[in-house]
Order: C-alpha cells, then structure tokens, then sequence
C-alpha cells in the first residue's frame, strides 16, 4: 500500500463534498504568506494561549479590506492588531459551516481600515486563546485533538490557531493557496519535547518551563506542532521525534533514510543546501502527513512497520526536484517520488514486489481511462490548469518508470541528477524534456510527446501490461516514429 503525500493537506483531500446548491459565495481575498506563531500551553487547564501574527497577501483582482479567520470553536480572539500595534476593528461569533453544519468554528471578522490592494501585503496579529477539542463530530476521525500531557497535536485541521477562511467550503477550495514561512515558538514545561518542521533551538526558561523555536526559513504546505516526552534520534540533517517503545523502529526508520540520502547522493549528485528534515511519531489514527519542510507525521504503526518506509522514500525523493516555475504545476514531479519510492524500497530493503505494483498501476490507470474520458484529452502538461494533479502521480510514474527501463540507471541518474543541478533556481516542464533530450543517447522526442505533450500514452498504454511492453513500444519505434499532430489541451 502506497500513501500519497499531499501538498494541501489532509483537510482538503476529505472535504470532497458537493456544494449544496446556492452556498457558494465569494471566496476569502486574502491568503498567508509568513506566519508567526508564539503559544504557551497549559496542560492543567487543557488550554493554550498566545498570538499568531500573520503577513497576508491579496491575491485577488480586487481591493480588499476584510479578512475572516477561523479558531477552533472553544478558542477566542481578544486583540487584533496591525503591524504597527494598532487595534483593528473586529467582531467574533460561534458560527457553522453553511455546507458542513456539523461544523462549528469560532468566525473573527476583522476590519483591516483601509483597503489592500490587488498583490499587497499587510500584517495582522491575533491574540487568541482557549481550549483544543477535535472534529470528530464532522466525520474527521483522525482530528481527535485535544491538550494532553501523553500526546498533543497543534495543527490547522483543528484550528489551533487562525486560518483564513469563510464558512463555506466550497468557496474556501477556490482559493489558489500557495505555502508560506513560518516562525513557531511553544512554551511548555521542561519535561515535555516540542517538535516541528524547521531550524530548531530552545530557552530554557527560569519558571521551569522550556521555550522551542522552529523557523521553516523556506516556505512549507503546513504547520504540525507535536508535543509529548519524546525520545530523539538525529543523524545527517535527519531529526526523529518517537515514543518510548518504539526505539526499534525510529532506529529503522532512521538508518533507511540515512541509506536512501547515500544512494540519491550518488546517483544524483549533492543537495544544494543542507538537509534539515524532522520526523515525528504520533499515535495510530491521528493521520500521517509529509512535507521536507513542514516535517513528516507519520502514526506509530508506520513506525513498527517496515512496509511504509516507502512513503519516507517518496519524500526524500523529492529534494532532489528542482522548484517547478509553472503556476499551477501539473507536479509531474509526484509521478518521479513515486517511481522513486518502489525503486529505493527494492534496492535498500530488498523488497521483491516493484514488478507486481508496476503492472498493477498498469492496471489501475486503464480504469481510470474507462471511468473518466478527460483522461484521454487532458495531457499531463496540463494537470495543473486542469486541476487534475491527482492524476500526476500514478501517470507520472509509468513515465519515469518506463524512462528508467528506456533508458538505463546510468542514463535515467543522467536526466533527473542533471536537472536538478543545471536548473537549481527551477525550471518548467518544457526545460525537463529539453535538457533530458539533449542528455539522452536515445531520442526522446516521441516519448515526451506522448507522455508529458500529448495524451497518446493512453493508446501505447492499452496494448501493455507491464513496462517492459511500454519500453519495448519506444524501442521499436525509435527508428520509424514519424510526428504525429498533438491532441488539443484544455
Ligand atoms: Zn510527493
């Protein structure tokens, strides 16, 4: 079993629900670009407290002079500021979701005085505090949040601190979020560990409490704050937060990623910055989520059991993608962490089954081709406009994985390892084919037009059944392939 990471999150995965007719209304201007967060939790009251100070951007066509944050529902705001320190008007209510009335959130409406304009920045801080529950109660099983002195969670899926967002969801999904920077400070007593994604230092304070500071320096999908008394492991840039018992597994888990950084090292060449990568534990049926900034949760089953080091792999994998300049991606780039992941998995753990799960994907997107025919019309180039990234990762993974069988390990390191050094500031898709076509022995011409330009992979595709039908379709065609028009793109 494969787990995808998710950029977004866990919350918009799960909140595929049809809007109800008539509820949609303008979606929220503004979006976060750098937050601040500075938290003290009290065990004893089961509370936290303290601010988040927020760099928000417009991202509309429009002015815009009202922003709406959501709390948690038993949390309240009891200042709102600018940048400079002045009071902002604001009004605050305990409101449901008008899709999800199962939802309650607490809603602060804030005046920001003067108008933003299209692509400006202004600063807000909140001050905030109250108590943590869960969103069981929605159908959110895994959000059982709530401050507690064995394990706590502080994360956006229970709003334990502001997001900005309306209370319809449906309007909240057409909001284009983009990741943001991040400085979180928790203050807890000093027998507990605070981790995060991020740079991370420490105070101890006189009060017998200690503060924890993370600072994401580069912008992340998230913020996960776990707390509990966590044992830690740290090798190579790789931080691992675990519980007591599970020391065996932390041990695997971390020598699997110290293996998997040798061996992209080698066939890729050297990561352009330091690697700093937090791995946290959490408790079974709290949800696992990765990102190389934001960290990796991952639930401790996945920590006893050797059959999920694949989806570390996948994220590992993935510092060696140079930034994708296109807006919005089609993140073919999922489909490379993917191949990566069953190919790390094989060549570190032995694994027997990449053959087997190759020919299964085989199988899984042919019925994705008979149950959605935009499959057939839609290239991969353009999932991102589209909004069919979904797709990215298991088409995108054929692709590499039959670029890798064309082409040969030393060839494929080649490609993916050149690419990544060549276009360190980023690059578009369009520079991939480009720079892999110029590095090739082989011409790729015909094989990017059908993978990436085209949708003619779905016609190579119906006569095989494994890559290696796939690869021997190039092979023979690569002495009498002529040009073929392209399929029109949406
Ligand atoms: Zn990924």
């Amino acid at each position: 079993m494969r787990v995808f990471c998710v950029a977004g999150g866990l919350i918009s995965t799960l909140l595929l629900v049809e809007p109800l007719q008539g509820q949609e209304s303008k979606p929220e201007s503004f979006r976060s670009r750098d937050v601040g967060l500075d938290l003290s939790v009290d065990f004893a009251e089961e509370r936290l407290s303290g601010s988040m100070t927020l760099e928000i951007e417009n991202w509309t066509k429009e002015p815009a002079s009202r922003v709406s944050f959501l709390l948690n529902r038993l949390m309240e705001a009891s200042a709102v500021r600018d940048g400079a320190g002045t009071p902002l008007n604001f009004t605050q209510d305990v409101v449901r979701f008008l899709d999800t009335p199962m939802r309650q959130v607490t809603q602060v409406l804030v005046d920001l005085g003067k108008p933003v304009p299209p692509g400006g920045h202004t600063v807000v801080r909140l001050d905030y505090a109250g108590n943590l529950v869960g969103y069981t109660e929605v159908g959110w099983l895994y959000v059982k949040d709530r401050i507690d002195t064995a394990f706590t969670i502080i994360r956006e899926d229970a709003l334990a601190f502001p997001r900005i967002d309306g209370v319809v969801d449906a309007s909240n999904r057409r909001v284009p979020t983009v990741p943001f920077t991040y400085r979180a400070s928790v203050r807890v007593p000093s027998k507990y560990v605070v981790a995060a994604g991020g740079k991370p230092s420490r105070v101890i304070n006189a009060d017998g409490t200690t503060t924890w500071k993370y600072v994401s320096g580069v912008p992340s999908p998230f913020i996960n704050i776990a707390i509990a008394p966590f044992d830690t492991l740290s090798q190579g840039g790789v931080r691992l937060f675990f519980f007591r018992g599970d020391s065996i597994g932390a041990r695997r888990l971390m020598s699997g990623a110290q293996a998997a950084l040798i061996l992209l090292t080698a066939w890729f060449g050297p990561l352009h910055s330091p690697l700093n990568l937090t791995i946290t534990e959490i408790p079974d049926g709290w949800g696992s989520q990765a990102s190389l900034v934001g960290g990796i949760i991952q639930t401790a089953a996945a920590f006893r059991d050797s059959t999920h080091m694949g989806e570390l792999y996948h994220e590992l994998s993935h510092l060696w993608n140079a930034p994708d300049l296109e807006n919005p991606s089609p993140r073919w780039n999922e489909g490379y962490a993917m191949f990566m992941q069953d190919l790390l998995h094989e060549r570190i753990d032995a694994w027997p089954k990449r053959r087997e799960s190759e020919i299964e994907d085989i199988a899984t997107v042919k019925k994705m081709i008979a149950a959605d025919s935009s499959m057939r019309r839609v290239p991969m180039i353009d999932y991102g406009t589209a909004n069919k990234t979904g797709r990215s990762y298991r088409v995108g993974a054929l692709m590499f994985a039959t670029l890798f069988d064309l082409v040969g390990q030393q060839e494929f390191n080649k490609i993916v390892g050149g690419y990544y050094q060549q276009f360190g500031p980023g690059g578009t898709t369009r520079d991939f084919i480009n720079f892999a076509k110029r590095t090739s022995s082989r011409d790729l011409t015909g094989f990017f037009d059908d993978w990436l330009l085209s949708t003619r992979w779905v016609d190579v595709l119906a006569n095989s059944t494994s890559i290696s039908d796939l690869v021997a379709h190039y092979r023979r065609g690569a002495a009498t392939r002529e040009r073929l028009p392209m399929f029109p793109t949406i």
